[in-house]
Parts: C-alpha cells; structure tokens; sequence
C-alpha cells in the first residue's frame, strides 16, 4: 500500500503526476488521476515538484545570520586571506553562541528547500576541535531534516598553524566527512607539503577531500592541475572536489578547454558561487568538458562579506546571469548545477524525482525549470523523505 501520494504534481518535462512514497522513498510516478489506495494524499496543485536543491559549499561555524548586524570591514591594501581571517577572528570573539548562529543558518536553507549540504569547519591552531564539536552536535539535531557533510577547513594554513596536521587527523575521527584545505602555494608557501598533509589523511581514514583555492591565474591553474594528479595517483576520482577555483577564469578559452579535459578525467568536482566582481570558473565550457560544477552559498552575512540569503535557486539564478546564459538549456544547466550536479559532487545515493529514491522535493510556483530560474518564486514547500519539512520561508516541526 502506498502510504503517501503527492498529486498532480509538476515535473521538469511539463508532464502532471502523481507520486507514490512509502517509508521516504519514490515507489510509483503514474500520470495524475490515476488510480491510487494511497492512505494520504498532498496536492500539489500543478505546481513544478523539483528535488531538493543541494547547498555545496557553506560556512555553518561563521555565519552572523540572526544575529545582530556587523559591517564589513575591507582589507586595507586589496583582497588579502591573511587579513580576513584575522577580521573573522576579531568579530567571531562578539558574536552570539555558535550553534545558535548555526541553526539560524540551517533553518534559512532547510526553509529554501536545501536538504543536502556540504559545510566547511574551522579547524586549526586557532580553534582547535571546538567550532567541530558544536557543529556535529548541531548536524544531530537536524538529523532527519537535512543531511550534512563536514569538511574540516584548516581556515589559518596546515603548515602555518602548528598542530593543525594533527588536528585534522582528529577531526575526522571525531566524525567529519572530509579534510579541507586553503591556499596550498598562497597561504602557506608550500603547495606540495599542504597537499601532503591533506591526501595524507584523506587516504588515512578513506574520506574525501574538498580544497578552498582563492588563487588567480596561473597560480590558481597550476593548483588545480597539481590537485588533479594526486586525485588520479592515489585513485580518489569522484571523492575531490576544489571550491572556488577562481584562477579557471582567467585562462583563455583553449587552455580552459584543456584543463577542463584535466579535471574531468580525474573526476575532480568544481564548486561556484559565482562571485562578486571577479572571474571564476566558466561553467558552461567545464560542463562541456564533462567537469562537476556544483555550486553553494558560501559565506552568509559573516566577515568575508554582507550578502547570501540561503537560496540555492537564487544562487542559480546568479550563475546563469554571472555566465551569461539565456536559452532555456543554458537556464537548465544553471538549475542543474544546484541539483542534479551537486547530489554528484557529494556522491548522494538516491537522488532525483525517480523510483527508488528519496522523496526530498520542492514545490515552486513556476510552470518549468527556466521560468523558476529566473523567477526564483518564493512561497515553495519542502518535503523530506515524503515529510513536510518548511512552507512559506519557515521550517515546520
Ligand atoms: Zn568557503
């Protein structure tokens, strides 16, 4: 017997149908009105039923989001890591109890109908464990709501901050999902002894890896193709991914095409949020290549900038437009990049409107994918695993 049936619901081909799940599961996907014992019915009124989007990339640990408003701070001589973490440090020692902010954070995702995410967490010499420790207790209570992966974000350097290569280690014993990384040739001066510690102990415990990489051009370039090697050396395609990436932006269009072929074949992921006035990676040329581009929030309202609002459709919506994209594949593509791409990315089992698996969905008032690309309709309905999770901008309970 079906336990519960979502009908007359919109799917990405126009086509109206109904929706059969059972213990959280898509069991049947028939033409709306046909016939049905379901026990429970939710209409969603012809609405366009979507999977839930996937947030790649964000910083549950740092966040101000319901708190009270602090002002950017610019760095005093152009964009400088060193600099802003050095901010972070001073407005994180004023800011409200961390799994407070946190859970700000996540009701804004979960309410925008974010159910899968992938957080960075500080931890190095400066924090030690502790930002940890209170995000893995955090992600517990959220069990059921949103699944989270932790990636343990050295944020002051590995080989800059003495005894982060230990803590890292630890880190993931504790309970995170992958080993982070920032800057390897910028921030700490030394590309191949940072990798090192990150590999080392990635292929130590079996995890995954996802590198922060600010670095523009030819710096950046090389990164990438030095991170590529490694994946394919030590056999963890699919299990890599670099977020940011920005240097990808500055190569002309053979060299990206080229190095777009590198990343692919290493399986190596790209995450992008498309960033303020500065390039980052061409998304359409690395998907034409066969690169993962997933995207995420990154930082909402915390020390590195004002802006972010938790809407993985709105963050679609500035990719396309970042990127230029206008036909309604280009605005599919867009849309992919925040669903399908990123359950990719973060190697999600039983993802998508299909039999089989999970019945993570959101309703938007759109009649297809572009139009809610570029409307990014608010109003949505979330359902996790068949189950009401948020409605109207609120997570319900
Ligand atoms: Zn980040």
């Amino acid at each position: 017997m079906t336990e519960t049936l979502f009908t007359n619901a919109r799917l990405a081909d126009g086509s109206l149908k109904d929706i059969g799940v059972v213990h959280g599961r898509v069991v049947s996907i028939a033409p709306a009105g046909a016939k049905s014992d379901a026990a429970r019915r939710i209409d969603i009124a012809g609405a366009l039923l979507v999977p839930a989007f996937v947030e790649g990339h964000i910083h549950l640990d740092t966040s101000f989001y319901g708190d009270r408003w602090i002002p950017h701070k610019p760095c005093t001589n152009g964009f400088d890591v060193h600099e802003r973490v050095a901010f972070q440090a001073e407005n994180m020692a004023r800011a409200a109890p961390m799994d407070e902010r946190a859970r700000n954070q996540l009701e804004l995702c979960v309410a925008n109908g974010s159910l899968q995410m992938r957080s960075h967490v500080m931890v190095d010499g400066s924090v030690g464990l502790k930002s940890l420790e209170t995000i893995l207790k955090v992600r517990e209570e959220y069990r059921g709501i949103i699944d989270i992966q932790l990636v343990a974000f050295p944020q002051s350097g590995i080989l800059k901050s003495p005894g982060t290569p230990e803590l890292l280690d630890e880190a993931i014993a504790m309970g995170a999902d992958l080993v982070g990384g920032l800057d390897p040739a910028s921030f700490d001066r030394d590309l191949q002894g940072h990798l090192d510690v990150v590999f080392g102990v990635a292929e130590k415990h079996g995890v995954g890896v996802d590198i922060h990489l600010h670095d523009f051009g030819t710096l950046g370039a090389f990164t990438v193709e030095e991170i590529c090697a490694r994946t394919v050396a030590l056999g963890m395609q699919h299990k890599v991914a670099i977020s940011h990436a920005y240097g990808l932006g500055n190569l002309d269009r053979d060299a990206a095409r080229r190095i777009g072929a590198r990343i692919a074949a290493a399986g190596v992921s790209i995450m992008t949020n498309a960033p303020g006035d500065h390039a980052f990676p061409p998304v359409a040329l690395l998907r034409g290549e066969g690169v993962i581009v997933f995207a995420g929030s990154d930082n909402i309202r915390d020390s590195w900038w004002p802006y972010g609002d938790g809407d993985m459709l709105g963050r679609a919506m500035m990719i396309g437009y970042r990127s230029g994209f206008y036909t309604d594949d280009e605005l599919a593509a867009a849309f992919d990049v925040v669903t399908a791409a990123g359950a990719k990315a973060l190697g999600l089992e039983g993802y998508g409107i299909a039999l089989g698996a999970k019945a993570d969905f959101v309703t938007l008032a759109a009649g297809h994918v572009p139009e809610a690309l570029v409307a990014v309709p608010k109003g949505r309905r979330v359902f996790k695993e068949g189950r009401l999770v948020a409605e109207n901008g609120a997570v319900v309970r």
